[in-house]
C-alpha cells in the first residue's frame, strides 16, 4: 500500500477544547510546553488558556520553592 501525503494544508486537527475537527490552516495554534494545541476558534482557545493557565501554576508552585 502506498501513502501519499496531502499538504499539510488539508489536514484535519482536532480542537483540543470541544473536539470539532478543523484544517490545520484555520486552526489556532498555542504552544503548550513541548507540543501544540490546536482550536477551532477564540472561544475555545480562551477557555482552555484558563486551564491551562491553572495547570502551570500547579506545575510551578513546587518548583519555585524547591529546597536549596
Ligand atoms: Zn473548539
Amino acid at each position: 500500500m502506498v501513502m501519499i501525503q496531502k499538504s499539510t494544508e488539508s489536514t484535519l486537527v482536532a480542537c483540543d477544547v470541544c473536539f470539532r475537527e478543523i484544517p490545520r490552516s484555520e486552526a489556532i495554534n498555542a504552544e503548550a510546553g513541548d507540543y501544540v494545541a490546536h482550536f477551532c476558534g477564540l472561544d475555545c482557545y480562551h477557555r482552555w488558556a484558563e486551564h491551562a493557565a491553572d495547570d502551570d501554576a500547579a506545575k510551578r508552585e513546587p518548583d519555585a520553592r524547591r529546597p536549596s
